[in-house]
């Protein structure tokens, strides 16, 4: 028995067959890397903008990587998935160019748009309102963490406010809006974390991508690392951690993922992070176990009197 609601199966049932993110590097940037908030990045953040990095032009990474996964799979249909950097953050025009790339081929069934809170631009929004009409569009918003204080000190230059009102804004428009948290940041307290969970689910966020913390080389985190020092959080406690979060996750909220991707190359810790197929393992075993479901706690303000 599923005991949340899976992405794979969710697109099942949506388009009848299986379905593959094609991710695309656009060649973007975004205002703390290129000096408009800061210059630093996001302390967690590589330098290649939390994505697959890419100096081959677009279209050519998109024939790529269909190719692959064509001879990989029967027929799937295909996400066009702009990842790394804040896709949203650029001339509108040079913007809408990328986003119609969705209509070169009718395989793609939708596109995804990474960003952040506060690189939302309304024509931006009415033009993909429009576009939402032929194809699904999502956009993908980082919170990574609902603790004000550790925004603060992970360089991220955007508060609580700032994400939910970027939910806000996509939501008038009719998109689809998946949020990006961040399990196991330094300066988060589990506390910190489920409420990251319950604040996506009251906001009725369409989709969640939850992400394990991994310090990678090349990062400001790397750095106080290695002058401070901080400690990781266990698998134990991560798994623990998730599988409460997806408790406080409304039912029909699509889990987009339950752990990070680190580049082994680049990867000082925690090792655990490695073993993606164990974590997912264990939180569904929990689950199942216990006999959890995504959301079964999700009426958290609900206080009975006697
Ligand atoms: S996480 Fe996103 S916003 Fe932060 S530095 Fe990386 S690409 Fe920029």
């Amino acid at each position: 028995m599923l005991r949340y609601n899976k992405f794979s199966e969710y697109l099942k049932r949506k388009y009848g067959r299986r379905v593959q993110k094609i991710s695309v590097d656009a060649g973007l940037t975004c205002p703390v890397r290129d000096g408009i908030l800061s210059r630093s990045g996001c302390f967690y953040c590589n330098s290649y903008g939390s994505g697959n990095a890419s100096n081959e032009p677009v279209d050519i990474q998109i024939a790529t990587q269909m190719e692959y996964y064509e001879k990989k799979y029967r027929e799937p249909y295909f996400i066009l998935y702009y990842q790394a950097y804040s896709n949203t953050y650029g001339e509108n025009e040079y913007l809408k160019k990328l986003y119609d790339k969705v209509f070169d081929n009718d395989r793609f069934v939708a596109i995804s748009i990474g960003t952040r809170p506060d690189c939302i631009d309304e024509e931006i929004l009415k033009y993909l309102e429009k576009m939402n009409e032929k194809k699904d569009v999502w956009l993908e918003l980082g919170l990574e963490s609902a603790s004000i204080k550790t925004l603060q000190k992970i360089g991220r230059m955007h508060g609580i406010a700032s994400f939910v009102d970027g939910v806000n804004r996509i939501q008038k428009h009719n998109l689809n809006v998946c949020a990006h948290v961040i399990f196991g940041l330094p300066y988060d307290n589990s506390g910190d974390m489920l409420e990251s969970a319950k604040l996506c689910s009251v906001l009725n966020v369409d989709a969640i991508k939850i992400h394990s913390f991994y310090l990678e080389k090349g990062t400001v985190f790397e750095k106080i690392y290695r002058s401070k020092g901080f400690s990781f959080l266990s698998a134990e406690k991560y798994v623990e951690i998730v599988v409460k979060a997806l408790r406080y996750l409304k039912p029909d909220i699509v889990i987009q993922r339950l752990t990070g991707d680190p580049n082994r190359e680049l990867l000082i810790g925690p090792e655990w992070t490695l073993n993606k197929h164990k974590i997912i393992t264990s939180i569904e075993s929990i689950m199942e176990r216990n006999n959890y479901k995504q959301g079964d706690l999700s009426e958290f303000n609900y206080v009975k009197r006697n």
